[in-house]
């Protein structure tokens, strides 16, 4: 009995482990794919600034309540956060889906 609970806790130690690695493998491999794609002269639209009213940078000039603005260098306009992480996974991984949609 104590033997078997020995057992299950040092498989929990080592799935929760596991799952660390596996979170920062995901990180490096981001990492270098932003480096890449920076390499190959795209932005990757890693910073932004937000609708502001009245603005307070001048990168939120003209914009809508929703709306952010890149501020890596693009000054592409996005028009919500999901419209922002599309391109940024687009600039970063070349336009291929980092997930399968509903397929
Ligand atoms: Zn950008």
């Amino acid at each position: 009995m104590f033997e078997d609970d020995y057992g299950a806790e040092m498989e929990a130690i080592e799935a929760e482990r596991l799952d660390a690695d596996m979170e920062q493998a995901e990180m490096v491999r981001r990492g270098n794919a932003v480096a890449a794609a920076e390499r190959a002269g795209r932005c990757t639209h890693g910073s932004t600034v937000g609708y502001r009213k009245p603005a307070f940078y001048p990168e939120q000039e003209g914009l809508q309540p929703g709306q952010s603005r890149c501020t890596s260098g693009c000054k592409r306009v996005f028009s919500s956060a999901e419209d922002w992480y599309a391109a940024m996974d687009e600039a970063i991984y070349g336009g291929a889906p980092a997930m399968e949609a509903g397929q």
